[in-house]
C-alpha cells in the first residue's frame, strides 16, 4: 500500500469510528507520528494535505522543521508541530521553540520553565499529560495531581491550557483507561471550559478513544508504515 493509500483508508477508519459514536468527524484532528522517519516523509504527507504531525523528540523535531524550512519554495508554514514526547526540563527554551502544541506537560517544573523560556507575545498551546498506568517511571501526572497541575498551568500567561494527554497502559483494556482520562478532562474543564481537547488514541487503540471521546489522535505506524531503527 502506498502512503496515501494508508492515510485514506485510516482517515475512513476515523470516520466511520466517530459516526458509530454519533461523532462529527470533523471535529476529530488526525496528528501523524513522523517520529524517527526523515523530513521527506513529511513533505509527502503535506503534499497529501496533513497539516498536524506529532514528533517525540526534541533535536529531531528541531532538525526537521529547518529542514522544511529551507525546502524548495517552502511552503510548509500551515503545519503545526505536535511535541508528544517526554520532556526535559533543561530542553524547555527549544521544545517551546520547536512546538505549535505540546501534549506532555507532566509537572510543575515543566510547565514553569517552558514559560519562563517565552521570548515572545506566542502563546504556546499545551496539554496535561495523565499517567493511566501504576507505573510511576511512566511520563504523565497521576490522576490525583491532574488538577492542581492544570490550575497552576491556567496561572501561567504565555501558556494556553488545551486539555489532556495520555498513552493506554499495555496491560488493560484501553476503553477502561481512557474512560478515567475522560473523568480527568470533565474535572479541568469544570474549572477550565475551554480546556477541550482529549489527545488519546494510537495506531492500536483510536477507535477505543474516539469512542472516548478523544479530540486529537496521534496516529504513527498505521499510516507511515514501520519505523526505521532510531539508530
Ligand atoms: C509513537 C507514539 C505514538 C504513535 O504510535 P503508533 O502506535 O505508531 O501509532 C502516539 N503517541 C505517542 C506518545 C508516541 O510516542
Amino acid at each position: 500500500m502506498t502512503l496515501a493509500a494508508r492515510l485514506s483508508a485510516i482517515d475512513e477508519r476515523i470516520a466511520d469510528a466517530a459516526r458509530r459514536a454519533g461523532r462529527d468527524p470533523d471535529e476529530i484532528t488526525r496528528i501523524v507520528v513522523t517520529k524517527f522517519h526523515p523530513a521527506q516523509l513529511v513533505r509527502d504527507l503535506h503534499a497529501l494535505g496533513v497539516r498536524d504531525v506529532g514528533e517525540n523528540r526534541q533535536q529531531e523535531m528541531t532538525a526537521k522543521r529547518a529542514e522544511l524550512q529551507q525546502s524548495e519554495g517552502s511552503g510548509y508554514d500551515d503545519l503545526r508541530w505536535h511535541f508528544i514526547g517526554q520532556a526535559q526540563t533543561n530542553k524547555a527554551g527549544a521544545i517551546r521553540r520547536a512546538s505549535d502544541a505540546v501534549h506532555s506537560v507532566d509537572r510543575i517544573r515543566l510547565a514553569d520553565a517552558l514559560h519562563r523560556a517565552a521570548d515572545d507575545d506566542r502563546v504556546l498551546d499545551v496539554l496535561v499529560q495523565v499517567n493511566l498506568t501504576q507505573d510511576a517511571g511512566r511520563g504523565g501526572t497521576t490522576l490525583a495531581d491532574s488538577e492542581a497541575l492544570a490550575e497552576h498551568v491556567l496561572g501561567l500567561g504565555s501558556l494556553r491550557l488545551r486539555g489532556v494527554m495520555a498513552v493506554a497502559p499495555l496491560d488493560e483494556e484501553p476503553a477502561a483507561a481512557f474512560a478515567r482520562l475522560r473523568d480527568v478532562s470533565d474535572g479541568i474543564r469544570r474549572i477550565a471550559p475551554e480546556a477541550t481537547w482529549i489527545s488519546a488514541g494510537m495506531t492500536g487503540d483510536f477507535v477505543e478513544a474516539i469512542d472516548a471521546g478523544a479530540t486529537h489522535l496521534r496516529i504513527g505506524s498505521a499510516i507511515t508504515g514501520p519505523r526505521p531503527d532510531r539508530g
